[in-house]
């Protein structure tokens, strides 16, 4: 199938047979509503239930339906990510499948990109039906998302959101990065990140597929998203500056240290030696961990230039005649 459409609906689903019949009834008839040709792209991330017969029955009455099932279970950020590959609508949508998310704001989230031109619109539940042990983590990670990002965001992680096309065509989601798409955009180069409070319900089928080590994996994924977007391309500009301050300040450090000896020791001052301050150890120390840190950057960029995709800066549009 090779044809544009109004919009894609990607769907990342994990054992979520229940909802299946009501969430693509309910895409299908906004999408009619709105008179706008559609694709649901389901997802299946390994679902050990029967998710993907459901998928499979439901494609003979919604023609509409397109899908991908995967052989196991790789996490939301790879089916969100197989899904963008896919996607030919002008505004891409990704939803959760539990029926949290409500498709009754697709029309109005597509009209904030087609009229207001804005490249991402990102959904914020104001009013979450959540448990309070994951509300609460959250707002932390929105707060620190957001000071490191610079993205005035206030939920990141909700999991609807429209894109222009072209948005999810550029970004590579993958560990546990769909939290940040948003900061993978704005690295990426596109800038106008909107936001709407959305309707959220209660999960009405099955259970939540996160548990707490999501915290842990945020977090760190955090950390790497923020550094790839500011040293990702030239990582010795971090390391090497870090490597030479260090490097600079231990040895200029130890100098001091058998200079003020010998300059002691000469016109009868008291004197210390120099193996007998504790100064002399951290500035060795100091001295070794600041080549290491050299090393570090160098070894980094070396694996950069080596890497296939060096030379692929993301291109907007060329005129070429
Ligand atoms: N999901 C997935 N793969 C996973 C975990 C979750 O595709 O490994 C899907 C899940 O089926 C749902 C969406 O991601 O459609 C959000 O998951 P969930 O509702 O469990 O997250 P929560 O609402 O608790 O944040
Ligand atoms: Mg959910």
């Amino acid at each position: 199938m090779d044809k544009r459409v109004d919009i894609s609906v990607v769907v990342p689903l994990y054992n979520e047979e229940e909802s299946l019949p009501e969430l693509v009834a309910w895409i299908d008839s906004v999408a009619k509503g709105e008179a706008l040709s559609y694709e649901i792209i389901m997802v299946d991330d390994g679902s050990t239930d029967g998710s993907w017969s459901v998928v499979q029955r439901l494609k003979k009455e919604y023609p509409a339906i397109r899908g991908i099932s995967f052989r196991r279970n790789y996490g939301k950020s790879a089916a969100l990510y197989s899904g963008f590959e896919m996607a030919q609508g002008e505004v891409v949508f990704t939803m959760d499948a539990d029926l949290q998310d409500s498709p009754d704001e697709i029309p109005a989230m597509r009209r904030m990109i087609l009229d207001e031109g804005y490249d991402i619109v990102s959904g914020w539940k104001r009013k979450r039906y959540d448990p309070i042990s994951k509300r609460l983590p959250s707002k932390f990670f929105n707060f620190t998302a957001r000071l490191m990002s610079g993205i005035k965001l206030h939920d990141f992680n909700c999991g609807l959101k429209a894109y222009r096309r072209k948005v999810v065509k550029s970004i590579e989601v993958y560990g546990e990065m769909h939290r940040y798409i948003p900061i993978l955009a704005k690295h990426a180069g596109f800038r106008r990140i909107g936001e709407k409070v959305v309707e959220h319900h209660e999960r009405k089928y099955g259970k939540s597929k996160f548990g707490l080590e999501r915290m842990v994996k945020g977090y760190l994924d955090l950390i790497t998203v923020t550094f790839m977007s500011h040293f990702g391309r030239s990582p010795m500009y971090l390391f090497g500056t870090l490597g030479t301050l260090m490097f600079l300040f231990g040895g200029v450090t130890a100098v001091w240290i058998i200079v003020d000896k010998i300059y002691s020791q000469a016109h009868g001052y008291m004197w210390r030696g120099v193996t007998e301050q504790p100064m002399f150890y951290l500035a060795l120390l100091a001295v070794v961990l600041g080549v290491m840190l050299f090393l570090a950057g160098f070894l980094a960029e070396l694996i950069n230039r080596r890497s296939p995709d060096r030379n692929s800066y993301l291109v907007d549009e060329k005129i070429d005649d």
